[in-house]
């Protein structure tokens, strides 16, 4: 079983930054997971011949992932000389010699609410057959994904990342925090005590700010997702 990282650090698309990585690479998962972040956050998009990969935009080096093969897309490789990785890979990946970091997993909304429910059912698969199910949390700025998700397995842990439901609202449909950009708590406090109280996690993105950290902490929040990982972690060092 997972012994989470007892932090509240989470690597927005892996920790790159200081390393010189490309975004959402197998490397910076593992640099995560080095730095022992309590999770590391990646992006999934679908290729046209249906393959889950992890990448942010839904073009990759000029060509669409949706309308190109992965055959095709592969043949470009990252900037550290990566293969374009599949969620597959990237999930066994992130599941060797590791046992401190949620794999962080952001199902990107498609064109249709019908092919992003079909990525919702791959991913649950997916994660069902490599074990990864007490490792990964979902999340996603399509509610229809995440109660696909839900419906699949109800167990599944999922956040929320689009900031136009209360913590009630969530609840209500089995989803399991909210995720929002750290100005909406701004704009509506209430929601940081409603979600305590019913049971909702709270995780904030992006944030880089020192100060807006700071906040966060005082605020109590289970997860903070940052570009700034060590920045974030010596902080809470020196508390
Ligand atoms: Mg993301």
């Amino acid at each position: 079983m997972p012994e989470f990282a007892k932090n509240i650090v989470v690597a927005h698309r892996g920790a790159w930054k200081t390393q010189g990585l490309p975004e959402n690479s197998i490397a910076a998962l593992k640099h995560a997971i080095a730095l022992k972040c309590t999770g590391s956050e990646f992006d999934v998009q679908m290729t046209a011949d249906d393959i889950l990969v992890v990448n942010h935009d839904p073009e990759y080096q000029g060509m669409s992932i949706p309308e190109t093969s992965y055959a095709d897309l592969a043949v470009h490789k990252l900037s550290n000389g990566e293969t374009l990785p599949t969620l597959r890979e990237y999930i066994r990946a992130g599941l060797e010699n590791n046992t401190t970091t949620r794999l962080v997993c952001e199902i990107k909304p498609s064109k249709t609410v019908e092919r992003g429910e079909f990525m919702a059912e791959k991913a649950v698969a997916l994660v069902k057959e490599l074990h990864a199910e007490d490792m990964t949390v979902y999340i996603s700025f399509g509610f229809e994904i995440l109660r696909k998700i839900e419906e699949l397995n109800p167990k599944a842990h999922t956040q929320y990342l689009e900031a136009n439901k209360s913590p009630e609202q969530l609840k209500a449909v089995g989803i399991d925090g909210a995720d929002y950009h750290f100005k909406a708590f701004k704009k509506h406090p209430e929601w940081i005590e409603s979600a305590k109280k019913i049971g909702i996690a709270l995780n904030a993105w992006t944030v880089n700010d020192p100060a807006d950290m700071d906040w966060l902490l005082e605020e109590g929040f289970d997860y903070i997702t940052t570009n700034e990982p060590e920045v974030l972690l010596e902080k809470i060092k020196s508390k």
